[in-house]
């Protein structure tokens, strides 16, 4: 076996700063993602050249345990082979076709098998195509223009979904982003997260005209937010009451907090579903579905247009088959283990130091919020003090342990986080978690 010494190596990444600088000329930001560059902590974001099991390796040759997981896809760890070996067979045979193939019916087979309330799926290239076809969906099968959303809930960039800052203006459906117009962003209705007398207000402000209630199915946009007891099962009570669609979206939940999901947690039935990330095996894969009846509004079947070149790609689906017949309850019950393994390691750091925390959990996704208040929605979220996740992001980077570059985000992990990986971090805690006690604005 492979022995693992924990070192502290120095902190400048000169090969990642030169590569940020030659990005930043060709790339606005230096980045194809924001979060990526590391604005809300500072520094140099890092340009990783490969991954392994837990681990990443940077463009300056140094590991880091990984917490992020590319955003949750990476549930087996890098590289796992048997993901690998398939991709390699699926690409040895042409990379796309434009013609149905065999790779779709089996990964579409595996959701539908897997997540009972969806008993007809289509595939898309990302999660944001997923929530955008999902809700034009829901508008075309029940004739009606608006939609609610929750402050703090991401569903992808969709122009729609994109008024979503919890301020007053955002209650109107004002647009939070340039580019976003009026007219794209007026029927959406912002809404607090976990509030279901607002829900239910905005239903009786606006009799027949809402399609459809669009939510994380337990967010982690904002941090890990859990819904409360009843809140998903009362937005499927009053969209089932008032005519509307309800839409889970699982992108970030699906395959990974379970083998169904946050419904195989929750069990409340959605209308329309959204996945991405742990279906593609780290690939552009993702998919909507739901109810067969509404399903079938969709072109060819029906008349709501909905089309992608890529959609189904052979080496996308052979990842995410692949992936996804890994993932039995063996594999859950790692990810579970190892989960709550780093939340009592983290909590008894930082309690430790005395700085004051919320960790907060959904099944195996779980961050931590600098606050001594529960966070049940966006407002509470902004509240926490993140200059201390700043102190301690960084003094977990120079450890060699990368978490997600924001105080907003969840943390994850897979089934390759073995023991060493762990004590790698716990190692790094001590000292992150002085760093964050010591921080100041
Ligand atoms: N929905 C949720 C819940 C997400 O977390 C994300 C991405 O993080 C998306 C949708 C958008 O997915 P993508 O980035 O693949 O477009």
């Amino acid at each position: 076996m492979q022995v693992r010494i924990t070192v502290s190596f120095p902190y400048e990444a000169p090969v990642s700063q030169s590569l940020f600088e030659r990005a930043s000329v060709v790339t606005p930001g230096g980045v194809n993602s924001p979060v990526r560059a590391f604005r809300a902590v500072g520094g140099t974001p890092r340009f990783m050249v490969s991954g392994t099991g837990p681990y990443l390796t940077d463009a300056d040759g140094r590991e880091y345990v990984d917490l992020v997981c590319s955003w949750g896809p990476m549930i087996l760890g890098h590289s796992h082979p048997e993901v690998i070996a398939a991709v390699q067979e699926a690409v040895a045979r042409g990379t796309s076709f434009g013609t149905p193939g065999a790779g779709e019916v089996e990964l579409a087979e595996e959701i539908v098998a897997r997540i009972e309330p969806v008993e007809q799926v289509r595939l898309v290239s990302s999660g944001t195509e997923a929530t955008m076809s999902a809700i034009r969906l829901a508008r075309g099968f029940t004739g009606r223009p608006k939609v609610v959303k929750f402050a703090g809930c991401y569903h992808g960039h969709v122009d729609a979904l994109l008024a979503a800052a919890g301020s007053g203006v955002a209650t109107f459906g004002l647009p939070d982003t340039p580019g976003v117009t009026g007219a794209q962003a007026g029927d959406t209705i912002v809404l607090p997260y976990n509030d279901i007398e607002a829900v239910r207000a905005a239903f009786a402000a606006h009799p027949g005209e809402i399609a459809c209630v669009i939510t994380e199915a337990s967010p982690g946009n904002m941090g890990v937010v859990p819904p409360l007891p009843g809140f998903n099962q009362g937005l499927k009570d009053v969209c089932s009451d008032n005519g509307a669609l309800y839409i889970s979206d699982e992108v970030m939940t699906g395959f990974r907090v379970s083998k169904a999901g946050w419904y195989g947690i929750d069990v409340v039935r959605p209308d329309l579903m959204t996945f991405g990330k742990v279906m593609g095996g780290g690939f552009p894969a993702a998919a909507f579905g739901g109810r067969a009846d509404v399903m079938a509004h969709l072109a060819p079947a029906g008349p709501v247009y909905q089309a992608g070149t890529l959609s189904g790609n052979p080496i996308a689906t052979a990842a995410g088959v692949a992936q996804l017949r890994l993932l039995d309850d063996a594999a859950y019950e790692t990810v579970d283990a190892v989960s709550a393994e780093l939340r009592s390691l983290v909590t008894d750091a930082l309690a430790k130091e005395g700085v004051a925390h919320r960790l907060q959990v959904a099944g195996n996704m779980f961050s931590v919020f600098f606050t001594d208040r529960d966070v049940t929605n966006y407002d509470a979220a902004k509240e926490q003090d993140s200059f201390r996740f700043t102190a301690f992001f960084h003094s977990m980077l120079a450890q060699g342990v990368y978490l997600p570059p924001s105080a907003f985000e969840s943390w994850f992990v897979s089934t390759a986080h073995d023991t060493q990986a762990v004590e790698r971090i716990a190692a790094a805690l001590p000292a992150a978690a002085r760093a964050a006690a010591e921080a100041t604005e």
